[in-house]
């Protein structure tokens, strides 16, 4: 269904005005449901990322945003948030029309988004600088001071919610911003302009520039005003990005890729694991980096395991993204589509299917996959290695504690993982012992904004949340001061 007033043509916003590429180039951009053509936007190239950095600059060096105190920034950023919350219901439907998520689960990122604005607001109010004192001698102060221009490139999954999450760090920074949102899902991004103007954000601080990953990103990523970047996307994208912003030795902070498990022992609560991995997986189209998409299952309840899992994910509904019933709409894109039936074909060849595999019959078209659930997947097989990012799941069966973390280790990601057991001290042990930036122990991804957020191994670079996305986005520069007389060997005044 497509949203009421829905705009034919996205510009770029650069200083404030709505602008189209300095070469009048645009590119089309499609809904997964049909794939059709919806809008044109703005495709822009590095002259046009080099004006919305000069105007992102010029707003940092000469308007009132770095140096406004912090109370007053907290304001403008808790206006923001509520701006986003009045928006709620369109975000929902752009959102929901633009990426294939289902409406319901689009709902909730508004407020997500909006949270994000709050929380930072309250960060930089309660935020102190250190001082550390040497008595009679010095006293060393800190300042904490924003960087300048921060890049942001995001990606096309839940992509709002993904923008608020550095754009409300690196404002409440006191940086100003150049947002490169992603070229398949541009239009949820078009609401950033109305909400900063009424909230009162100065003209300049945001910027956004529309297009294509390996142009106007990379002149983004390669740009020598923007010190830092904040990057979300594919793990190959990133080293690409890295290698780029080594040239100007950049501040990076790099949230990539997830193949996560979630591992599930025979003493667990077999029905809150059911539901929390079905969850987990199919939530989001699947689409989602944290996604529990290894299901490790303890071989004292495989069997029950797999038969109580695929007869849910048959039953799980698939539908047209705006209907409230569906709980997987469509995927994003179709060369995404066929990127992830490639998998489903691989999967078949190497595992055993148990569920989906194929569009559902009642969806002749558009992006539609049924979930699908592979069973006896071996730890060298494709789809226990790759990162699908899609209504995709391997379930693989194991003996022991050891095994389980072994098998759950043995991918080059390391995002989220999940564990579910009875047992208290097996469960830290195994939580701890996951390769991975973040764990749940009973629970699916529920976070406290205040927690870091990252991977490591081939998941990211650094960790956001909290105050560490402030440490990004600022410089803590120290000022030195003698307190009496400094002893100071006499260079030269020997002879
Ligand atoms: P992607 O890497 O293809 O694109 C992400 C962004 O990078 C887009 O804006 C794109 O235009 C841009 N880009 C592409 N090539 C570029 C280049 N050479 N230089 C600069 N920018 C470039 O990722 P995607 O397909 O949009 O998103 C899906 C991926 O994002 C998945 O791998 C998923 O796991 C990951 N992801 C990670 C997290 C996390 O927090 N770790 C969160 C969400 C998504």
């Amino acid at each position: 269904m497509t949203p009421a007033d829905l705009p034919a043509h996205l510009p770029h916003l650069i200083g404030g005005e709505p602008v189209e590429s300095l070469s009048g180039a645009t590119f089309g951009v499609l809904e997964p449901t049909g794939n059709r053509t919806y809008a044109t936007v703005a495709d822009g190239g590095a002259e046009d990322i080099d004006r919305a950095v000069r105007a992102a600059s010029t707003a940092f060096t000469d308007g009132p945003w770095p140096s406004m105190r912090a109370r007053e920034r907290a304001s403008v950023l808790n206006r923001i948030a509520d701006a986003v919350e009045a928006r709620e219901s369109r975000l929902a439907e752009l959102e929901s029309f633009d990426t294939g998520l289902p409406i319901t689960q689009a709902r909730g990122q508004a407020r997500r988004a909006a949270e994000n604005f709050r929380f930072f607001a309250d960060v930089i109010v309660a935020l102190h600088e250190d001082a550390y004192s040497v008595p009679g001698s010095q006293i060393n102060y800190v300042l904490r001071k924003p960087i300048g221009v921060a890049g942001l490139i995001t990606p096309w999954n839940t992509p709002f919610m993904l923008e608020s999450w550095k754009l409300a760090p690196a404002l409440a920074s006191g940086c100003t911003v150049v947002l490169k949102p992603a070229e398949l899902t541009p239009l949820s991004a078009s609401l950033w302009g109305g909400i900063f103007a009424e909230a009162g954000l100065p003209r300049g601080v945001f910027n956004l520039v529309h297009g294509i990953g390996e142009n106007a990103g990379a002149a983004l990523a390669g740009h020598a005003d923007v010190p830092l970047i904040s990057f979300t996307g594919e793990t190959a994208t990133g080293k690409t990005i890295m290698r780029t912003a080594a040239e100007h030795l950049k501040g990076l902070s790099m949230e990539l890729g997830g193949k996560s498990p979630a591992v599930v022992f025979a003493d667990c609560d077999l029905d809150a694991a059911l539901d929390s991995t079905l969850f987990g997986v199919f939530s989001l189209n699947g689409e989602r980096c944290t996604a529990g998409s290894r299901i490790l299952v303890e071989r004292a309840i495989y069997d029950e395991f797999c038969a109580r899992y695929a007869e849910r994910a048959e039953r799980v509904v698939v539908g047209p993204p705006h209907d409230p019933a569906t709980e997987v709409g469509a995927l994003v894109h179709p060369e995404h589509y066929e990127r992830v039936l490639g998998y489903v074909e691989a999967g078949r060849a190497e595992s055993r299917l148990l569920a989906g595999g194929t569009r559902p019959a009642h969806l002749p078209t558009g992006n539609y996959l049924a979930p699908t659930v592979f069973a006896d997947v071996a730890p060298d097989a494709k789809i226990f290695q790759e990162e699908i990012f899609g209504p995709v799941v391997a379930i693989t069966p194991f003996d022991t504690e050891a095994e389980a973390i072994a098998l759950a280790n043995d991918v080059d990601y390391g995002l989220a993982g999940y564990v579910w057991t009875g047992d208290l001290q097996r469960g830290h042990r195994v939580a701890g012992s996951i390769e991975a930036g973040m764990v749940w122990l009973n629970s699916h991804n529920i976070r406290d904004l205040r927690t870091p957020f990252g991977g490591v191994k081939h998941s990211g670079v650094g960790n956001e949340g909290g105050r560490r996305s402030i440490e990004f986005y600022t410089n803590e520069h120290v000022v030195h001061v003698a307190l009496g007389q400094v002893h100071t060997p006499r260079f030269g005044a020997s002879r």
